[in-house]
């Protein structure tokens, strides 16, 4: 189904959290409608919809009245369950599609795709049960990381095997899961950094790169990204150059993030996710255009704009909870906004939990250790406490 869908018409977003709350954000500013399908009507999407359709995402039901009531959809996670992916696909046009949906929530067959299209991973090799883990673990070589097939999110869903010892303690883990398989065996590689790359692809074919992001994570979940990456011009060029074949060979409409390990010019991908992604987040001050504009604009058939970038450099740093604080209010912002070109992005989270992404600072500069400088010392400021809760606990207003 193809068609340009115009201002004042709606927009169906699956998922309502952060990413949802900033795509619904952007698409009312061109003047489209909004519809979210959340599981809680609280989610951070929900605030900033027009309607917010509370069910689960297997609930087939809900999918189809979420289709019936827009004039496209588009989805914030890769996890929507394939019948909910497909029951939209058959109402309303669905972007990106089912079938890119389906490879990018499989990591297996997401290493899949980059073989026949030459892109080179890190090493691996399916393992279809828990039981079969010793012997893949004797074809891959150690240290090697065991990955969850389906379903991972923020380093979640993986384990870590240093050495052929490490493989009982990980199936008996696995085992106390109920976790059976399948998974993707990935040999450690060695990498000087960390890069992902956005691209966006429109209705006509039309497609635009953002620049290359280098991204800091700790225990999985992204902490700080920053523009320009320090990484050759080479693999720069290499990365765009994988986004570009992947958007093409995917028709893609909408936007892709490819992760990546750098290594010098050498350039291997770690994961794909069919949608903006948090790497991005600072295209919002930085680039010509946001990545969640740019989302809209390809999904609704508008020509793209112009990602370069605006400032010479730029950083983001996320702001994570710390522990489990309901209901929550966001103390030292007076502090962290002092500093100029430092900007602030609050998710509207009811409530904070250990490692939850809460929101996040932007801070633009001349240079990318200024902007990581700065928007670090803003978060530092910041910190989610109980309401009331001021001076003294480390919570100034
Ligand atoms: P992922 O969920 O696959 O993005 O993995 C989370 C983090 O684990 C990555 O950002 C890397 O820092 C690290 N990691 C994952 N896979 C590998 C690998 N094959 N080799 C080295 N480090 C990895």
């Amino acid at each position: 189904m193809g068609g340009i869908v115009l201002p004042g018409a709606t927009i169906g977003i699956v998922g309502g959290g952060q990413l949802g709350r900033m795509i619904a954000l952007s698409a009312r500013q061109l003047g489209y409608g909004v519809v979210v399908l959340a599981p809680s009507d609280d989610a951070p999407a929900a605030g900033v919809a027009d309607h917010v359709i509370c069910a689960s995402f297997e609930d087939l039901a809900a999918a189809e009245t979420l289709a019936r009531s827009c004039d496209v959809v588009t989805y914030e996670f890769e996890n929507v369950p394939e019948a909910t992916a497909a029951r939209i696909e058959q109402l309303a046009p669905l972007r990106p599609g089912a079938t890119l949906l389906g490879i990018t929530q499989d990591r297996v067959r997401e290493h899949a795709l980059l073989h026949r299209l030459g892109i080179p991973t890190a090493p691996g090799v399916e393992v279809s049960h828990r039981d079969a883990l010793a012997a893949c673990v004797a074809s891959v070589g150690t240290p090697c990381r065991l990955k969850s097939a389906l379903g991972g999110y923020d380093g979640g869903g993986q384990w870590r095997i240093a050495s052929p010892d490490d493989v009982p303690r990980v199936q008996a883990a696995l085992a106390a899961l109920g976790h059976e398989g399948r998974f993707l065996l990935e040999a450690e590689v060695a990498f000087e950094r960390e890069a992902s790359i956005l691209v966006a692809r429109g209705q006509d074919g039309a497609v635009a790169c953002f620049p290359v992001f280098e991204n800091q994570h700790v225990d999985g979940i992204l902490v700080c990204t920053r523009v320009p990456a320090r990484v050759s011009a080479q693999a720069a060029a290499r990365m765009e150059t994988i986004a570009r074949t992947l958007a093409e060979e995917v028709d893609l409409v909408g936007t892709l993030t490819v992760e990546c390990f750098v290594n010098g010019d050498e350039v291997r991908v770690n994961e794909l996710a069919p949608r903006v992604h948090n790497s991005g987040h600072l295209t919002v001050e930085a680039c010509g255009v946001s990545q969640f504009e740019q989302h809209v604009r390809a999904i609704c058939g508008l020509p793209l704009g112009d990602p370069t970038l605006r400032h010479p450099a730029a950083a983001m740093v996320n702001l994570l909870g710390v522990d489990d604080v309901r209901p929550v209010r966001l103390a030292g912002s007076a502090d962290a906004l002092r500093t100029p070109n430092v900007h602030l992005h609050v998710y509207g989270k009811t409530s904070s939990r250990a490692r939850r992404k809460m929101g996040h600072v932007t801070a633009t500069a001349e240079t990318a250790d200024v902007a990581e400088r700065h928007a670090r010392e803003a978060a530092t400021c910041l910190r989610f406490v109980r309401p009331g809760a001021g001076v003294g606990t480390g919570g100034r207003a």
